[in-house]
């Protein structure tokens, strides 16, 4: 299976975190899901490597691997909750409420509204990973009226 590989074990050591196969196995098959993944997709990924992993290691881990931004987590509705890993600019989605088509939204316009928040409100976001539910091109089928 060919996916970008990250220097997962710089990044652990560079956070002064132990590199443990396990922690690694785990960013690993986040990676290979090349996008959104489910804890649920990344236990079974992991399972086929070593059966000795178990659920609770997973959720555990992925935890972890979120508290150090390693990988960013977005609940994309219905408490369905996806992983990622973080990469080295962030990145946001815009998801359809209505068919559930996800696109990416880029950081350049969050970090426009981010800018504008912080002038009005002298605060600082720290989201890096937004999602944000409307209704896509074509679903909306009315020329965009926002009353839908
Ligand atoms: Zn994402
Ligand atoms: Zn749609």
């Amino acid at each position: 299976m060919s996916h970008q590989r990250w220097d997962f074990t710089g990044l652990l050591h560079r956070g002064g975190y132990r590199v443990t196969p396990q922690r690694l196995m785990i960013l690993d098959a986040v990676c290979e899901g090349g996008g959104h993944t489910t804890a649920e997709e990344i236990y079974h990924r992991v399972q086929t490597k070593s059966a000795c992993i178990n659920r609770a290691t997973v959720y555990r881990t992925l935890d972890f691997l979120h508290e150090q931004r390693l990988v960013v987590a977005a609940d994309m509705g219905g408490g369905r909750l996806v992983y990622e890993i973080a990469g080295d600019t962030p990145h946001h989605h815009l998801v359809c409420r209505n068919c559930g088509k996800i696109e990416v939204l880029a950081n350049d316009v969050v970090q426009g509204m981010y800018a504008a928040i912080n002038q009005r409100y002298e605060f600082t976001v720290s989201e890096d990973h937004l999602v944000m539910f409307g209704l896509c091109k074509g679903c909306r089928g009315d020329g965009g009226k926002l009353d839908a």
